[in-house]
């Protein structure tokens, strides 16, 4: 899980930044509007925790900016007031939830779980996209107007999850190369070329009808069609 923190004020962004990393989230640190808003534009994020009160342009202008070009990551607000104006200014910019400053380190932490359990799992747990499921707990794919399953390897699973998660969205060989392997370079565009023609050929395997196009030039994404 990659994480996006807008925090300006430098003391409580690298104890924030710390106790992320504990957790075992990968954390980049923006310290103003401007660089937030141009991190969060690449898309390569599970989630953005945002401070309103930020040199360059503030939250609630950064999460508009960001609906208004369609980018749906969550976003976790951090308000320093406790006052009712900026929490409904923050949910109607686009924000998805808001924790008051000062907040309990253990708040912060049950939010952002339950931020990607909202955004990614439906509520029996998997993962799902036109006719095809992913099972969390045991890394299988499965076509749910078959019901023939197989297992994923790390990568393969990793992969149709990021597009699942976008759907609807075309996503990179470079937002794919830096999200599955942390690497952004050309050895890592050969994986990304394997890795997704071994994820087709699952896809096939199970017969299922959605599949991962191509776009040349431009990226991947995932599409259903019934017919
Ligand atoms: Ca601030």
């Amino acid at each position: 899980m990659k994480l996006l923190l807008v925090e300006d004020e430098k003391r409580m962004a690298q104890a924030l930044a710390e106790l992320l990393r504990l957790e075992n989230y990968e954390v980049d640190v923006c310290r103003d509007g401007l660089s937030g808003l141009e991190a969060a534009t690449g898309n390569l994020y599970d989630i953005v925790i945002l401070d309103v009160m930020l040199p360059g342009i503030d939250g609630f202008e950064l999460v508009k900016s960001l609906r208004k070009q369609n980018i749906r990551t969550p976003v976790l607000m951090l308000t320093a007031k406790s006052g009712l104006e900026d929490t409904v200014t923050g949910l109607d910019s686009g924000a998805d939830d808001y924790l008051t400053k000062p907040f309990l380190t253990e708040e912060l932490l049950a939010r952002l779980r339950a931020l990607i359990r909202r955004n990614i799992h439906s509520d029996d747990g998997t993962l799902s996209f036109g006719d095809i499921a992913l099972e969390t707990g045991v890394s299988s794919l499965i076509c749910t107007a078959t019901g023939q399953s197989v297992r994923l390897s790390e990568k393969e699973y990793r992969i149709l999850e990021y597009l699942i998660a976008n759907q609807g969205r075309i996503l990179t060989r470079e937002q794919l190369a830096v999200k599955i392997w942390g690497f952004d370079s050309d050895a890592e565009y050969n994986n990304v070329e394997v890795y997704l023609s071994f994820t087709r050929r699952k896809l096939a395997f199970i017969g299922a009808k959605t599949t991962i196009k191509a776009l040349r030039g431009i990226g991947y994404e995932l599409r259903y069609s019934d017919v």
